[in-house]
């Protein structure tokens, strides 16, 4: 018996391209022979469209993009279930980055629906998408990483000036500017000065209602992957060595010479320390499936974390599948794990 994997992609998020690039490359590792592949996409709009069961690999990403709900009501919950016969789907890959996708709301739904999904439940994923929940967890758990403050909308319009102060005196130059629900780099700004710290609020608050504001450190960035449920493994380390100032939306989309070496040259005690921090923060969080976790190794070798990513990216040459290549976890395989370690989550649920 096939397996019938609902693709879910696109999604109302600054993120939606990546998530397009991502289906495609997912879509051509399938093997056919195991899975019927549903594609539902959403627009920028937020509209949900389900196209017809794919039959092998599609050329370009505006043949996902499609237009007109092919097949039944554009109703979210309805799009699920099959109207020809298909009997529903056994299980949903949401490749969705960023809000409304990454962050639990449509895990929130499709643990309403009682369906089986790839990846972190609602808590994980509401939590990892608010940098400043997540740091916040972090710290409750004793993880070292980057001293961090954070203002709403509202706050900064009522005293943009102490908020400026603020963030000088308590973090200093250089800084980070991020939205707090973001990934990819959107919205973020490094600050060398008040100019551009006044230019990077008015940037993060284009994307959020929230922002993070972190001391900006001099540091290799190293990442590793985390697959597992209640068992994590960790995958080998791999460094990202961008050629700009860092390792922003156009270096990792665009420029494509932001260099990723894997496995990282680090020494074995420095591996240990963000396999087990990996682990730690997995658990804060109470992952499921999979996460990518980024951290900062500075000149002195302290190891600090800078973030999980929930869902990401996840393209052949993106950085999460490329770590499992090199730990032994071919592509379609990792896609396959995944696949069961949500079924096997659903079933531990009940
Ligand atoms: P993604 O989810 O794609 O990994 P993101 O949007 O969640 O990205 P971060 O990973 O937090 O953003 O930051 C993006 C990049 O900015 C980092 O990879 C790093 O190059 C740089 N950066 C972020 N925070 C800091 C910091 N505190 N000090 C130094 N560099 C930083
Ligand atoms: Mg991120
Ligand atoms: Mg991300
Ligand atoms: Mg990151």
């Amino acid at each position: 018996m096939k397996t019938k994997l609902g693709l879910l992609y696109g999604g109302k998020s600054a993120e939606h391209q990546v998530s397009l690039q991502t289906a495609m490359a997912v879509i051509k590792a399938l093997d056919v022979n195991k899975f019927d592949i549903y594609p539902i996409y959403i627009t920028v709009e937020g509209q949900w469209l389900k196209g017809p069961q794919l039959q092998g690999p599609v050329n370009s990403v505006k043949e996902l993009a499609f237009s007109s709900d092919q097949e039944e009501g554009a109703l979210a919950p309805a799009i699920f279930s099959g109207k020809t016969g298909n009997g529903g789907m056994d299980v949903i890959f949401p490749l969705l980055h960023g809000p409304n996708g990454e962050d639990g709301t449509v895990q929130g739904l499709l643990e309403l629906l009682n369906l089986p999904y790839v990846g972190n439940g609602v808590l994980a994923s509401s939590a990892g998408m608010d940098k400043v929940i997540m740091k916040n967890i972090f710290a409750e758990a004793g993880l070292a990483q980057v001293d961090y403050t954070s203002f709403i909308r509202s706050e900064w319009e009522a005293d943009k000036e102490g908020a400026y102060e603020k963030v000088e005196k308590q973090l200093g130059y250089p800084c980070f500017v991020k939205p707090a629900n973001l990934g990819s780099s959107v919205g973020i700004s490094k600050c060398r000065n008040r100019e551009e710290l006044e230019q990077a609020f008015k940037e993060a608050f284009l994307f959020d209602r929230k922002v993070i504001i972190e001391v900006g450190v001099k540091a290799r960035e190293i990442e590793v992957g985390v697959l597992g449920n209640d068992a994590p493994e960790v995958s080998v380390a791999g460094e990202i060595v961008p050629k700009k100032d860092f390792y922003d939306y156009k270096a990792k989309y665009e420029d494509g010479n932001t260099a990723l070496i894997i496995p990282a040259d680090i020494d074995k005690e420095t591996y240990t320390r963000i396999h087990d921090m990996a682990i730690k923060a997995f658990k804060a969080l109470d992952c499921a499936g999979l996460v990518r976790a980024d951290f900062f190794l500075t000149e002195n070798g302290t190891v600090l974390i800078n973030e999980i990513n929930t869902m990401p990216g996840f393209t052949p040459f993106s950085m999460f599948p490329l770590l499992w290549k090199h730990t032994g976890v071919e592509y379609p395989e990792l896609i396959e794990k995944l696949v069961n370690l949500a079924l096997e989550r659903h079933t531990e649920k009940q």
